[in-house]
């Protein structure tokens, strides 16, 4: 039977009974509407974990002036149907005024890893995921949290976030799900236009070509951007808002490939704005 909870002190009391009976509590932090990836976090939590949360909470401290907080996709009857399948054991979904009440004035910056790629054209995006992180970290402490390598740069931040503040929950990072054309699974995939979405694989194509090269011997990260760049630029519904060629860990950019690096790029059609990253050999 899946429990749900809307207020901290009601989930709080809950995670402090599993850990009280020395069960292991798995989270999985979502923002809803659900689809495959997020099922695909549940199930793992699921395998791994005595007992499963999920925390269903679109965080508007994370969306920037106009983005689309307000059109953000909504099914909560869905998704709990969802998640009740998994099956999970229990699903926060608080209101923003029970996670920000006022007066509210702290919040967490993870430096450096925030500055580029999403950071750079997203400002302050970052900010609010370490703090609802943070929070919902407080409210259950899990010994595991799951999140997806599809949202690569989150994944860092928040791994960096844990180390950095001492956090005794493991950060557990789960392989990006594709649609059968390669397009990653996301919420957001609900604005494209039947156009939009037939050129959307347009980001794994250049991925995948960049990694082809990289697996054939390229080393030089100018030479993989530049695959990335042109094959997105061949899309007419494509503009492309950052392509990258990066360190996995500290997310800078290299010149050279030497160990593993990871490609990552941001493109936008109409008015979805699309994210995916792949590992480089
Ligand atoms: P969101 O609801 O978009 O904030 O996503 C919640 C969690 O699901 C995040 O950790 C995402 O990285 C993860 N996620 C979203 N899409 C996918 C996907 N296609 N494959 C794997 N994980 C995903």
């Amino acid at each position: 039977m899946l429990e749900v909870f809307d207020t901290v002190a009601a989930m709080k009391a809950w995670a402090r009974g599993r850990r009280r009976d020395g069960r292991s509590l798995g989270l999985v932090p979502t923002m809803g509407y659900l689809h495959e990836g997020h099922l695909s976090l549940l199930r793992q939590a699921r395998r791994e974990c005595d007992a499963v949360v999920i925390s269903i909470f679109v965080n508007p401290t994370q969306f920037g002036p106009g983005e689309d907080l307000a059109s953000y996709p909504k099914d909560l009857k869905r998704d709990l149907a969802l998640a009740s399948e998994v099956p999970v054991d229990a699903a926060f979904c608080p209101t923003p005024a029970e996670m920000y009440p006022e007066p509210y004035f702290t919040y967490v910056d993870v430096a450096t890893l925030t500055a580029g790629l999403c950071g750079a054209s997203r400002p302050g995006h970052f900010r609010g995921v370490a703090t609802v992180v943070t929070k919902l970290l407080q409210i259950l402490g899990p010994d595991r949290a799951y999140f997806g390598a599809k949202d690569a740069q989150q994944l860092a931040v928040i791994r960096r976030l844990a180390a950095d503040l001492n956090f005794d929950t493991a950060i557990v990072g789960v392989p990006t799900v594709r649609e059968p054309d390669g397009l990653a699974l996301s919420s957001r995939n609900v604005y494209l236009s039947p156009g939009e979405r037939r050129a959307a694989p347009v980001l794994y194509r250049a991925l995948q070509a960049a990694r082809a090269q990289a697996a054939a011997g390229e080393r030089d990260a100018g030479q993989l951007l530049a695959t990335l760049q042109s094959t997105i630029a061949a899309e007419p519904l494509a503009r492309i808002d950052y392509a990258a060629v990066v360190d996995p860990v500290t997310l800078q950019p290299i010149t050279r490939l030497c160990g593993q690096a990871l490609a990552a790029v941001a493109v936008r059609f109409g008015k979805a704005r699309l994210i995916d990253n792949m590992l480089l050999p």
